[in-house]
Formats: structure tokens, C-alpha cells, sequence
């Protein structure tokens, strides 16, 4: 049987542009722009200087604050410059750009290890730091502290979800990696000492589930792979673990205060390439996909790849992008330009057309109650957006805006177009 949460809805995927495309792994560009905050927290440090030579995987950034992730070079030569460039959540940040020689040499720190098996917790830690590790499901989380929880957990939950439109990055690492993601798990599982683990995937993505529950039957693991309604936001995680566990996590807190540590199933892959093969954190998987574009796919690219590299060797587009995203359309930010990086948390860079993306125009609101219907967390999103309207940012706060997980489905299902999540984050921003 499938779970769900309340509130939410089913809406067009539009997954079938890149879910049966196999990933391709696209070359290492002339040029990667590596922003030294790729993550929630600290900026790093940059730990090298113009006319330096790196590697693949050398560290070019880190920080001692315990918020924070180290930073890799993803090919190998010659720091050209240190300097600020765009940035696709930040706007622009403080970039390290590397001319690449071509050649893709490996850092020596990056070795194959013999057996993991005497690994303990401290040491698993220290890689997950060192390999500069964030959660990739968007939100780029450093994972060593999300693995550090302060309270006894009792249940590790991975999150395949991918409720997200158009994405299909997670869905193809479980079909083509299933035996790398499971082994990430495990580690996952020895790190945090639990012993109830449950995988969440929505319930159209069949092959997925099938793949995993075979290769879980064959090496006898102890995982279970749970179904989930097909609905957005299936993958926020207070939706996930009230689906999955029947938990509730409070308002304003975090998902160990229910017990729980939630960890999207990419960041298990990575887990696994760190552990197993020495890989820091240089490359992951992109969904470059939308209806503007002539060959969506599903791109296995270095980080600090640029936007238009990634459009390009999609074939460019064939009708006038109206937008550019990178995450999904629900929850993913639009970009200015496409001379912005890839980083770690990019899960889709989306290419939309007038038609998937038109520009309409804000009407008043009819109080049809569809916004309060739908929101997952029982909030009244109509009376935040009216609030913002009439410019009462501090009358907002009886309305508990920070309860918001900017889910985006009020805007989406709105029949007067009214902007009420834009609303949402200018109450919160001003509120800080
Ligand atoms: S869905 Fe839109 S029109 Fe309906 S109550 Fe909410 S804000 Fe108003
Ligand atoms: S108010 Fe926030 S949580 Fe509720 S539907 Fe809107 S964006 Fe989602």
C-alpha cells in the first residue's frame, strides 16, 4: 500500500522528457567556475592562489566552522582567477575558476580503498567531512552534521521520492546504481547506529522499486523500500516522515527531534564513491531538461560546469526559452543568466518554453479556500499573500509564515495566479 501526508496534489510530471535516458557523462569543459559556498553554512577559505595547479579532487576551500563543506577542484589545471561570479542561489558569490589542461589528472588523495569493513563511526565521519559531502536533494545540507544528530535517532529514512516535476536524476541512479546506493546506505546505517531504515519512493516509479526490493532480497539487507502516493510535496521531509512513520516533527524544528535523520538517496551514492572509492564530492548527476530544449538528459557533469555548457551539448533549443530554473519547477530558483555554475545541491537545470512557463498576470484573491485546501502544513496561505499586498509584513507574523516549507503548491493550484509564495519569502526575509 502506498503512504501519504495530507494537503498536497498529484500534478503533471512531465518526467517522461528524461527518465528512460541512461546518464551520459559529460566531458569536463574548458573552464569550471567553483563557488566556495556551495552549501548551507560558512563560506570556505579559499587554500590556494591565482597561477596555482590543481587536480581532479584537489581541496581548494574549507572552513573550520562546524557549518560548513570542504570544496574540490573537478579537473585538473591552473587557477586562473579568485574572484566574484554569478551564482544560481546567491546571486554572486566568491568563485575559484580553473582553466582545465585537458588532461583530467586525479589527485593523489583520491585512492580506491581495499576493504571498508574496519571503518568506524569517527572515521566515516571524518571522509564524509573531508570529501566535502552536502545533501544533493537541492537543499546541500553538510551531511557530516545532519549524520551528527544531538538527540538518539532511532530511524534513518532515505529520501527517492523526487516529487519534484521534470526531475529525474534519482530515478536513474536507482536503476543504474542500485548496488553502490545500498552499500551507501549501509554505511549510512553503521554511522548512525540504527537499525530501521526505509527507502521512500513514489509509486509511478515502479522500476525503481523493483530494482531496489530485488538486489535487497539477494544480498538479504535490512532495508525496506516503502511506496508513496504519487503527490507533491511527497519528498519535503516533515511530509516524508509523517507519511513513512506517522511522526510529526514541531513546527520550527528539525527531523531528529521526531527520531528520524532524512538523507536523499544521491547523497547515498556519494557516500558510497567517497568511502569505497576515495571520490570526493567533484561531480554529480543533472537533469537538463523542458520543452525549449532539443535533447533533454540526464548529464553526469563536473560542478562549475556553466548552465549554457550544459544547454549546449543538449543541442541548444529549438523555441525561445522563456525561463531557466535550476531545481525543479515547484521549488527551484529562476536564473538571470545561463553563465552560472552547476554546484552541489544542482538536481536540474530546466529550460522552459512559453507554453510550460507563461507569464501571467496577478489577480485578487476570490477566497475560494484552494491555497488552505491543499497546503501541507495548515497554514492560510491567501491571508500571508494579502498581508504582503497591503504591505502588513508585521501583521504577518500571526499567520507563523516560518512554518512555511515554500512547497509552492498554493501558487501552482491558485485560480486568481496570485504570487503567494514570492509573498511567503518577502515576509520571511523582512521578518529576519
Ligand atoms: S487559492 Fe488564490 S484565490 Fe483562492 S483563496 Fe487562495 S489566494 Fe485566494
Ligand atoms: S503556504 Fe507554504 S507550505 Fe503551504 S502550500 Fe504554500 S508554499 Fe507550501
Amino acid at each position: 500500500m502506498s503512504l501519504s501526508f495530507s494537503g498536497g496534489k498529484h500534478i503533471p510530471g512531465y518526467k517522461h522528457l528524461t527518465q528512460d535516458l541512461p546518464v551520459v557523462t559529460m566531458a569536463a569543459p574548458a573552464e569550471v567556475i567553483i563557488p566556495l559556498s556551495q552549501h548551507t553554512g560558512a563560506v570556505c577559505k579559499t587554500l590556494l592562489k591565482k597561477g596555482d595547479k590543481v587536480k581532479v579532487g584537489t581541496k581548494i576551500g574549507s572552513s573550520d566552522k562546524l557549518i560548513s563543506s570542504t570544496v574540490h577542484s573537478s579537473v585538473s589545471g591552473e587557477i586562473k582567477a579568485i574572484a566574484d561570479y554569478n551564482h544560481p542561489v546567491l546571486g554572486t558569490s566568491i568563485a575559484v575558476i580553473i582553466t582545465s589542461d585537458g588532461k583530467d589528472e586525479l589527485d593523489a588523495s583520491i585512492k580506491l580503498r581495499g576493504s571498508v569493513s574496519p571503518l568506524g563511526k569517527e572515521e566515516l565521519l571524518k571522509i564524509v567531512k573531508e570529501s566535502g559531502i552536502v545533501g544533493l536533494g537541492g537543499a546541500a545540507f553538510p551531511t557530516h552534521v545532519k549524520l551528527t544528530p544531538p538527540k538518539s535517532i532511532d530511524t534513518l529514512l532515505i529520501n527517492a521520492a523526487e516529487c519534484e516535476p521534470y526531475l529525474t536524476c534519482d530515478y536513474r541512479i536507482m536503476i543504474e546504481n542500485p548496488n553502490e546506493i545500498l552499500k551507501g546506505i549501509n554505511l549510512l546505517k553503521k554511522i548512525l547506529g540504527v537499525k530501521n531504515i526505509v527507502v521512500g519512493i513514489e509509486d509511478d516509479k515502479l522500476e525503481a522499486i523493483s530494482v531496489l526490493r530485488n538486489k535487497i532480497i539477494a544480498k538479504s539487507y535490512s532495508i525496506k523500500v516503502q511506496p508513496l502516493k504519487t503527490k507533491y510535496p511527497q519528498g519535503a521531509e516533515k511530509q516524508l516522515i509523517k507519511a513513512i512513520l506517522d511522526r510529526e516533527v514541531p513546527a520550527g524544528k528539525l527531523p531528529f527531534e521526531a527520531g528520524v535523520v532524512v538523507i536523499n538517496v544521491g547523497t547515498a551514492l556519494a557516500l558510497y564513491e567517497a568511502v569505497y572509492l576515495g571520490k570526493p564530492l567533484y561531480e554529480r548527476i543533472v537533469t537538463v531538461t523542458g520543452k525549449s530544449l532539443r535533447s533533454p538528459a540526464n548529464l553526469k557533469v563536473r560542478i562549475g560546469t556553466k548552465f549554457s555548457d550544459l544547454i549546449e551539448f543538449c543541442h541548444g533549443t529549438s523555441t525561445a526559452a522563456s525561463k531557466v530554473i535550476m531545481g525543479g519547477p515547484m521549488m527551484g530558483l529562476a536564473q538571470f543568466s545561463t553563465d552560472t555554475p552547476v554546484i552541489k545541491g544542482t538536481s536540474g537545470v530546466l529550460v522552459l518554453s512559453e507554453k510550460e512557463a507563461p507569464d501571467y498576470k496577478e489577480g485578487p484573491c476570490i477566497r475560494c479556500g484552494r491555497c488552505v485546501d491543499i497546503c501541507p502544513v495548515g497554514m492560510l496561505p491567501f491571508a500571508l499573500s494579502m498581508c504582503a499586498e497591503s504591505k502588513m509584513l508585521e501583521q504577518a507574523a500571526q499567520y507563523n509564515p516560518r512554518d512555511c516549507i515554500e512547497c509552492g503548491i498554493c501558487t501552482y493550484i491558485c485560480p486568481a495566479r496570485r504570487r503567494i509564495l514570492e509573498s511567503i519569502r518577502l515576509i520571511k526575509a523582512v521578518a529576519k
